[in-house]
C-alpha cells in the first residue's frame, strides 16, 4: 500500500525509516526474543532503551547537567496541572502568556492552585500573533512565566523568548521540540507531548531544572510530583516503554540528519515553501501575522467554506490527507513537523496552484 503525505496536528507522520526499523525490531528486540511491548521496564534491556533516548535527547537539545529529563505519561495535558503543582506554591501567584487554545487550558488549571495572571494576550485578534513582551510585563514576584511556544491550532510561535529575569520561564513545547533550537538553559521547564515531533502519543516528555524540583504542594499526588520521578530515573512505574522506544530511534534519525539545527534549516525550507504560495495566492491566505508565523502548522483558507471542503475533499483524493483545520477555526491547516518530507510539502504546493486554477 502507498504511504500517504500526512498533515496531521497529532498524532502525526513519523520518519519512515524508524517505522521500518521498528517493524524489523517488533518479534525480537536485538535478540531477546521479544517485542520491546512484551518486555518488563526493569529489563536491563529496557534499561538501554531509556537511558539511550535520554542520552540522545540530551545531546540533541544540549540539556544541561543541571537539568533532569523524564519519561511520563499524562499528556501535556497532565503538566498544565502538574506545573502549578510543584511551582506556584512558592509564592502562590504566577504570570501566563495568553496565545491559544492551549494557553487557556494552562491557565484554567492553574487558577486552581493559586493566582494566575494574564499579564499578555493575543485573544483580540483570535490568536494570530505572539504579543510583543518587555520585561517590565512580568511581576519579579511570580513563582514562574508560562507561555506555550508554538500554537498549534493558530500557527504562530515565538522567534525569541522573553526575557523573565529570574523568574523561571516555562513552555509548552509540544508543537516545536526538536523542530527549532533552544537554549534550555534559558527555560526552568520544557514539556512536550510526544505526538509531533517525538514519537507515539501515551509518552510526555519533561525537561526540569534541578533546583525547581521538591517544591510540590502537600495536596499533590504522588503521580504527579516532579521529585517522584526524579528519584526513579522515570521508572516510579510502568513508564510508556514502546513510546520511549520510538522516542529513541526519532532521536537517532535527527541525530543521523545533523541534529535540530540542520532541522530547523530544513524547516524553514519547507515552511517557505507554502507561505511563498500562499502570499501570492489569489485564492489561498495564511490566517497568522508574517512575523510570528509557525514553520510547523501553517493555517490557512479560501475565504469559502465551500472552496474549503471541496480542496480538502481533493486533496484528500491525491494522497495529501489530514488538511481539515482544527474543529475551532474551520479552513485548513498543513502540519509539516520534522518528519513531513520536503516533497510532502512540494507537492501540496503543487496541488493547490492546480486547484487554484481549476477553480478560479
Ligand atoms: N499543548 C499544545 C501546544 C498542543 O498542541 C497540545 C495537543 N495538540 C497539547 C498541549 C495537549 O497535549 P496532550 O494531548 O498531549 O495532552
Amino acid at each position: 500500500m502507498a504511504r500517504v503525505y500526512n498533515f496531521s496536528a497529532g498524532p502525526a507522520v513519523l520518519p519512515e525509516p524508524v517505522l521500518v526499523k521498528a517493524a524489523s525490531e517488533m518479534l525480537d528486540y536485538g535478540g531477546s526474543g521479544m517485542s520491546v511491548m512484551e518486555m518488563s521496564h526493569r529489563s536491563k534491556a529496557f534499561a538501554g532503551i531509556v537511558e539511550g533516548a535520554e542520552g540522545l535527547l540530551r545531546k540533541l537539545m544540549g540539556i544541561p547537567d543541571t537539568y533532569k529529563v523524564l519519561f511520563l505519561q499524562g499528556g501535556a495535558s497532565s503538566q498544565f496541572a502538574m506545573v502549578p503543582l510543584n511551582l506556584i506554591g512558592k509564592t502562590g501567584k504566577a504570570d501566563f502568556v495568553n496565545t491559544g487554545a492551549w494557553s487557556k487550558k494552562a491557565i484554567g488549571q492553574a487558577k486552581k492552585y493559586g493566582k494566575a495572571n494574564v499579564v499578555a494576550s493575543s485573544e483580540d485578534r483570535t490568536f494570530t500573533y505572539i504579543p510583543k513582551l518587555n520585561k517590565s510585563v512580568f511581576d519579579p514576584d511570580a513563582s514562574y512565566v508560562h507561555i506555550t511556544t508554538n500554537n498549534t491550532i493558530y500557527g504562530t510561535h515565538y522567534t525569541t523568548l522573553p526575557d523573565t529575569g529570574d523568574v523561571p520561564l516555562v513552555a509548552d513545547m509540544s508543537s516545536n521540540i526538536l523542530g527549532e533550537a533552544y537554549d534550555v538553559s534559558k527555560l526552568g521547564i520544557i514539556y512536550a507531548g510526544a505526538q509531533k515531533n517525538i514519537g507515539p502519543s501515551g509518552l510526555t516528555v519533561v525537561i526540569i531544572r534541578e533546583d525547581l524540583v521538591g517544591h510540590a504542594m502537600d495536596i499533590t499526588p504522588i503521580m504527579f510530583d516532579y521529585q517522584t520521578h526524579v528519584e526513579a530515573a522515570s521508572l516510579y512505574n510502568t513508564p510508556p516503554c514502546y513510546g520511549i522506544y520510538i522516542a529513541k530511534l526519532v532521536f537517532e534519525w535527527l541525530l543521523d540528519l545533523g541534529g535540530v539545527t540542520e532541522m530547523e534549516k530544513i524547516n524553514k525550507g519547507k515552511a517557505g515553501l507554502l507561505y511563498e504560495y500562499l502570499d501570492n495566492s489569489k485564492m489561498f491566505r495564511g490566517t497568522a501575522a508574517e512575523e510570528d508565523r509557525s514553520i510547523m502548522n501553517i493555517p490557512f483558507v479560501t475565504g469559502s467554506e465551500e472552496l474549503d471542503a471541496a480542496f480538502i475533499k481533493e486533496a484528500t483524493a491525491n494522497s495529501l490527507v489530514t488538511l481539515k483545520g482544527h474543529r475551532s477555526v474551520g479552513g485548513m491547516r498543513a502540519s509539516i513537523y520534522n518528519a513531513m518530507p520536503r516533497e510532502g510539502v512540494v507537492k501540496l504546493v503543487e496541488f493547490m496552484k492546480k486547484f487554484e486554477r481549476e477553480h478560479a
